[in-house]
């Protein structure tokens, strides 16, 4: 299947409409948490296959250094009984993980959970991508897992806020 970033299909969304989630450090409980406070950015991708309406999008976890953290394929339905696989949203295993992934894939389903307009936005980012792809003018990149890499200047600008908010904490 092929796949592209939003970045690379329709960049003004995913510049506008891409999701950071900043991690604080909690001083009020003891133990740490099982991710390490910052931010991180979830770079959507989606299906550019002709003709096929999966409903899905893979989430890619960067650490605001740019790290890839995790992959996270989530699918809009839950699946019926006759699919292979049986969970509406898994780590890809085509894609290696890192000692977080788990962790991240929850924190992205507590987001999904929590605000309800985020998994509309996907929906919608899903939605837009195929009517990109569906115009004869759009151009196909050679392989499926081309695309740009995300908005640096975005996590960075996320990454000084969140050390801001936590200087003015200690202040
Ligand atoms: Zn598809």
């Amino acid at each position: 299947m092929s796949m592209m970033r939003l970045a690379g299909v329709r960049p003004d969304l995913a510049e506008r409409e891409s999701r950071t989630v900043f991690l604080e450090k909690d001083p009020a409980v003891a133990t740490p948490p099982p991710v390490p406070p910052g931010a991180y950015l979830f770079d959507e991708w989606y299906c550019v296959e002709p003709g096929c309406d999966c409903r899905r999008v893979l989430i890619q976890v960067y650490s605001a250094s740019a790290v890839l953290l995790a992959t996270i394929s989530h699918s809009f339905e839950p699946p019926s009984e006759n699919k292979l696989i049986r969970k509406q949203t898994i780590l890809d295993p085509l894609f290696p993980q890192s000692r977080w992934a788990i962790d991240l894939m929850d924190l992205f389903l507590y987001v999904l959970r929590i605000d309800l307009a985020y998994g509309a936005r996907l929906v919608r980012h899903y939605q837009a991508v195929k009517a990109a792809v569906a115009n004869p003018a759009f151009s196909r990149p050679g392989l499926s897992h081309q695309g740009q890499l995300p908005d640096q200047r975005k996590v960075t600008r996320a990454r000084r806020r969140d050390k801001r908010r936590r200087q003015g904490k200690q202040r």
